[in-house]
């Protein structure tokens, strides 16, 4: 019935913004929230990484003149307010949780380390992991790759607002098509825009596979847990899929 124990399931901040332009769309925030008890209550242990770029990016910032590493700092410290919504929508909703920060921030959240960010997810609390990498210059896909193999993830579920990944921009280029699986291998020698190439070096290198999938759909989260084929898969090799 469930295929994977332990996920990291990645959010990008744009995805919380919903139908808006900036900031948090508190309705995307609660379907995610219900998304989540569900895979919760079948058991699967969840962390969570949540990007920033509903409110700061850091590379843009330095594009308008801040600089490049107190931009990455505010980007980071984008990442914990949406940390903080994800970790009340889930209170909302009966989900024990935990925040994480990779930056000590106590009492906004616990300083992370992999032993107490493992006991969390073993009490049976979903964990969220803030602030990405805690350092500038990375994103919060390559947060996500760190931490995931770091926790030992089975996998790294990567939740978009499309539903994999295609052989060129679907949105630009009607003639796409999607890939139901595919290696790292082949993202590199197609040049696909699937994360930024440290976070898919890293994935690679530690062999940790991902799912890239529509979050936006409710109930999607539980068919991948469940093995249901939606999404695309990346792995080292199409033979251990
Ligand atoms: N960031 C950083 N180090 C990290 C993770 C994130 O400096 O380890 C900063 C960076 O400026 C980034 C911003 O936080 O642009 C928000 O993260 P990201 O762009 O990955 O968010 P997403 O695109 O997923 O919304």
């Amino acid at each position: 019935m469930k295929r994977y124990n332990r996920v990291l399931l990645k959010l990008s901040g744009e995805s919380l913004m919903g139908a808006q332009q900036y900031g948090i769309d508190t309705n995307r925030l609660s379907d995610y929230a219900r998304d989540i008890r569900a895979a919760v209550e079948m058991g699967t242990q969840v962390s969570i990484v949540i990007g920033g770029g509903n409110i700061f990016r850091g590379l843009k910032g330095a594009t308008q003149g801040f600089d490049r590493v107190k931009g990455d700092q505010m980007g980071m410290l984008a990442t914990v307010i949406n940390s903080l919504a994800l970790s009340s929508a889930l209170s909302a909703v009966g989900v024990k949780n935990r925040v994480l920060t990779a930056i000590r921030m106590e009492p906004i959240g616990e300083f992370y380390t992999k032993w107490k960010a493992i006991e969390h997810l073993e009490a049976g609390e979903v964990v969220i992991l803030s602030a990405g990498t805690g350092n500038p210059f990375f994103t919060t896909d390559t947060g996500s790759s760190l931490r995931g193999i770091e926790l030992e993830a089975d996998v790294m579920l990567k939740g978009t607002r499309v539903d994999g990944i295609y052989t060129a921009d679907p949105e630009k280029d009607p003639t796409a098509t999607k890939y139901d699986r595919i290696t790292y291998d082949e993202i590199y020698r197609q040049g696909l825009k699937v994360m930024d190439l440290t976070a898919t070096t890293m994935c690679m290198e530690n062999d940790l596979p991902i799912v890239v999938f529509d979050m936006d759909t409710p109930g999607n989260l539980l068919r991948v847990l469940r093995g249901e084929p939606i999404g695309t898969y990346v792995s080292n090799s199409l033979s251990e899929q």
